[in-house]
């Protein structure tokens, strides 16, 4: 294996496992794979093969182009009904002590904060709270594209449009195109978690379940609105938990072509009530994006989150079938560093994005929500950059 360097080499390789052989073909013959081939490439497929076919697919979509943005974020609360075993945010009501739950007005003084900012988008997500209903988050978006109507609000995820629908009465095609007329622009993929009810009982028993959480993204695409999915792996579930999971998001891709960006999220274990479960390693890590990446052939984009998973793995993703990193967060959420991410004050100036992207020979392009190009990096120079200097060399004669 180790001499393969090249998709139509390994499918020439006559060592080659025959399923590997077969899927390592359809991946170059742009076919897509089976959910048993997928749980193949979980049981069996080696880290560079996965590389190989993973990267090969994000150069066929993206060639060496890797996508961030400049956004911020608001978390209007950390108080949750739920009770998530993974969750190490979340500070139930009863803990209320420990919690925050921001106003309408505290959150367009955060959102004003950024007004001089060249920032895109506001993403906003926390917990779930009845104060913070259908009519509080209308509010919110109304006033916010008020004061600052280019900037894209994503916001929020079908557990909490869920409860707050539930709460309204109103269907979830009735709240979408509400809270759309309101000023929401689109959806991050949160709360997705594992969608299988085996896992999903077990670990996210009291939140909204994976139909309603599909059919709140179906009705938001319906409205002509994106959204992003996510997946949490690498705790209690099976492989084939994954496929399963990737599977149901494939096939509503398939009906609305919603979907912009899969996220693998990372399980971790610090400060929540799977403690005991152990982490997977970084090998884990590089082999699921490389494994989304094959399964997910109707999905544009394979995002990382860089404050998840480290700088370094971030890098290292790029050739496992990442094209994203997400962006140039400014310290403004909590989610991370309080499950034990690697950045515990996650903040990255769009110049050293840039070039932790270039770094591994990769294109930087700071995008918009919906992955508009706003500025192509691979030949800019930053204001406050150093030029470059010369000197001259000694010449020996
Ligand atoms: S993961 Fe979300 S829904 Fe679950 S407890 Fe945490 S904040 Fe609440």
């Amino acid at each position: 294996m180790s001499s393969v360097t090249t998709l139509s080499q390994l499918v020439q390789d006559p060592n080659l496992d025959e399923t590997l052989k077969i899927i390592a073909k359809k991946v170059a013959g742009g076919e897509r794979i089976s959910a048993e081939e997928g749980v193949y490439l979980y049981e069996h497929g080696e880290l560079a093969y996965l590389g190989i076919l993973a990267n090969y697919i994000r150069e066929q979509k993206h060639g060496d182009n890797t996508y961030f943005n400049r956004n911020f974020h608001i978390e209007p609360t950390n108080l949750c009904v739920y009770d998530c075993k993974f969750c190490s945010y979340s500070r139930l009501l009863k803990q209320r002590d420990e919690g925050w739950e921001m106003s309408v007005d505290a959150m367009i003084e955060t959102l004003k904060k950024y007004d001089d900012e060249p920032v895109t988008e506001v993403h906003i997500t926390g917990g779930v709270v009845p104060k913070q209903n259908l009519d509080f988050y209308a509010e919110f978006f109304r006033r916010a594209k008020a004061h600052r109507p280019e900037l894209h609000i994503k916001a929020l995820t079908p557990v909490e449009y869920f409860y707050i629908f539930k709460k309204a009465k109103l269907s979830h095609y009735e709240g979408m195109k509400y809270l759309k007329e309101a000023g929401l622009d689109s959806m991050p993929g949160g709360g997705a978690e594992i969608f299988h009810p085996e896992v999903r009982e077990k670990i996210a028993h009291d939140k909204c379940n994976a139909e309603q959480w599909l059919d709140i993204h179906k009705q938001a695409h319906s409205l002509g609105m994106r959204s992003n999915a996510t997946m949490l792996y690498g705790h209690i579930e099976a492989f084939w938990h994954r496929i399963d999971h990737m599977e149901r998001l494939r096939q509503l891709q398939d009906e609305t072509g919603g979907f912009q960006a899969f996220i693998p999220l990372k399980f971790r274990n610090q400060n929540n009530q799977m403690e005991n479960v152990p982490e997977v390693s970084v090998i884990e890590d590089l082999r699921n994006y490389a494994i989304a990446r094959i399964y997910l052939d109707n999905f544009e984009h394979i995002k990382a989150y860089w404050a998840m998973i480290s700088r370094e793995t971030a890098q290292l993703s790029l050739n496992f079938g990442v094209d994203d990193i997400d962006g140039t967060l400014d310290d403004t959420t909590k989610i991370y560093s309080m499950a034990g991410a690697e950045e515990q004050t996650p903040a990255m100036s769009t110049r050293d994005l840039a070039n932790l992207i270039k770094q591994v020979n990769r294109r930087p392009i700071e995008r918009d929500t919906l992955y508009n190009v706003v500025t192509d990096y691979s030949d800019y120079v930053f204001d406050d950059e150093p030029k470059p200097q010369y000197y001259k060399l000694p010449v020996i004669n």
